[in-house]
C-alpha cells in the first residue's frame, strides 16, 4: 500500500499556529495589555439583514413538507445562477446560466479544478500568494514555476515569454500584498495564456473591494479572456459568508482545451463528486444579489475600506512604503529599518501589542514585508493606528 507521498512534500502551515503562539505567550505574560489584531484574514461584521431573513425563511420551508428541498442541482439552484448572472450583466458582462457553478466557497473550488488537469502540466504561481494555490499543486506532484512579485514590478509580476507554464494562477486584488492588476496588466497574461494554450485560474474572491472604475473586477472584462480563463468568486469577503460558505465559478462554454470543453469536464466532475451546496445557503446567497442585500453588502465592504484608507493614511503620514488598502482590504507595508518578517512581528507585538502578519510566511519574496488587514473593528484600528504612530 503506498500513500500519495507528494504529501510529505509539503511544508507545515506553521505561520498562523507561530502567530497564535506568540501571542499567547505575550499575552499569558501581560495579562493587563490589550492586544489588537490586525492580523486576521476573516470577517468581524455579521451577516446582513436580507440574509438573515432569507436563511430563516428558507430553513422554514425545508421544515414543511410542500416545499422541503432534497438533493440540489450539481451546478446549484437556477435562481441563484440567474441572480449572479445578473450581478455580473452590471459589469458589463453576459454569462449563460451553464457557465456559472454555485460552489462552497472558492478555496475547495481553486484545488479541486486541478481535477480536470493532467498532473504533468507546469504551472505557474506568483510569490508571495496565497498557500491554497502552491499546496494543492504539490499534492498533486506538479512542477511548480514561480514568478517574483516584488517592489520591481509592485507586487504584479507580468508574462514572461522565456516561461512556458500550462496553468497560471493570478489574485486580483491580491491576498497578500493588496495589489490590483489594471486592464492592459491583464491583457498582456491573456495574450500569453492564449498563445502558450494555457489556462489561467483567476481568484477575484476580493473583487468587491475594487473602488477605481477604471480597474478590472473580474478577467471577461478583457478580450478574449473567455477562450483562457476560469475565475473563481467567494462571498466571503463581499458578504461575511466565510462561516456560511458560498461562491460561485464560471467557466465560460468556449474554454476549451485539447478539443474538450473544460465546463462539461468540471461538471462530469462536480456531478461525481459533490452534491451540491445547501438549499438554505443558496437562498441565503440569492438575497446577498437583491437591491437591499447589495446595498448592505457594500455598506460593509465600504466599513473595512475605512479601516483600510486609515491605515494607508497612517503609514503615508510615517513614511512607510506600502501596497495594498486602495482596493483591497489588505495593506502589505516594507518593514522599516531593515526589519525582517518576524522582527517586526515581535516588535508590533511586544512594543504596541498590535498583530499582523510575517510576509515571509506567504513566500520567499514576503521577506521584509508586513501584512495588516482591515477587516477589524473600526476601534481598534484607530487605536492600533495611534500606537503605530507613538513607536515607529
Ligand atoms: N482566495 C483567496 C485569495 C483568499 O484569500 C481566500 C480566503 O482568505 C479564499 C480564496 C477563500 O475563499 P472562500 O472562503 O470562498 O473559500
Amino acid at each position: 500500500m503506498n500513500i500519495n507521498r507528494n504529501y510529505l512534500n509539503l511544508q507545515d502551515s506553521y505561520l498562523f499556529a507561530r502567530i497564535a503562539k506568540s501571542v499567547n505567550e505575550f499575552k499569558a505574560q501581560n495579562p493587563d495589555k490589550k492586544v489588537i489584531s490586525l492580523g486576521i484574514g476573516d470577517v468581524t461584521l455579521p451577516l446582513s439583514k436580507s440574509v438573515i431573513a432569507a436563511l430563516s425563511a428558507a430553513t422554514l420551508e425545508m421544515g414543511n413538507a410542500e416545499t422541503f428541498k432534497g438533493y440540489g442541482d450539481y451546478e446549484g439552484y437556477a435562481f441563484l445562477r440567474k441572480a449572479f448572472c445578473d450581478y455580473y450583466a452590471g459589469k458589463g458582462l453576459t454569462l449563460e446560466l451553464d457557465e456559472i457553478f454555485v460552489s462552497d466557497g472558492a478555496k475547495s473550488d481553486v484545488g479541486n479544478m486541478l481535477d480536470i488537469f493532467s498532473e504533468d502540466n507546469t504551472v505557474l504561481i506568483p510569490d508571495p500568494v496565497y498557500p491554497v494555490y502552491v499546496d494543492t499543486n504539490i499534492m498533486a506532484g506538479r512542477n511548480i514555476v514561480y514568478m517574483d512579485a516584488n517592489d520591481g514590478n509592485s507586487f504584479k509580476p507580468l508574462p514572461d515569454k522565456n516561461v512556458k507554464a500550462d496553468i497560471i494562477y493570478l489574485c486580483s486584488p491580491n491576498n497578500p500584498t493588496g495589489a490590483v492588476y489594471n486592464k492592459a496588466e491583464l491583457a498582456l497574461w491573456v495574450e500569453y495564456a492564449l498563445e502558450n494554450d494555457a489556462v489561467i485560474l483567476f481568484d477575484s474572491a476580493y473583487e468587491a473591494f475594487v473602488c477605481d472604475k477604471s480597474l478590472p473586477t473580474s478577467i471577461y472584462q478583457i478580450d478574449r479572456a473567455e477562450q483562457c480563463a476560469i475565475e473563481f468568486c467567494s462571498l466571503s469577503k463581499t458578504a461575511g459568508f466565510t462561516g456560511t460558505r458560498c461562491g460561485f465559478t464560471i467557466i465560460p462554454k468556449a474554454l476549451t482545451r485539447s478539443g474538450e470543453s473544460l465546463n462539461r469536464l468540471w461538471l462530469r466532475r462536480q456531478s461525481t463528486k459533490f452534491n451540491g451546496v445547501p438549499y438554505i445557503i443558496q437562498r441565503g446567497a440569492e438575497a446577498v444579489f437583491s437591491p437591499e442585500g447589495l446595498a448592505e453588502a457594500r455598506a460593509s465592504v465600504a466599513y473595512y475600506m475605512d479601516n483600510a484608507r486609515v491605515i494607508a493614511d497612517t503609514l503615508t503620514k510615517l513614511g512607510i512604503e506600502f501596497t495594498g488598502g486602495h482596493n483591497a482590504p489588505y495593506v502589505w507595508l516594507k518593514c522599516p529599518d531593515g526589519l525582517s518578517s518576524w522582527e517586526f512581528f515581535d516588535k508590533l507585538l511586544t512594543k504596541m501589542n498590535i498583530v499582523g502578519t510575517p510576509g515571509a510566511g506567504f513566500g520567499k519574496n514576503g521577506e521584509g514585508n508586513f501584512r495588516l488587514s482591515a477587516f477589524g473593528n473600526r476601534d481598534n484600528v484607530a487605536e492600533a493606528m495611534k500606537r503605530l504612530e507613538e513607536n515607529l
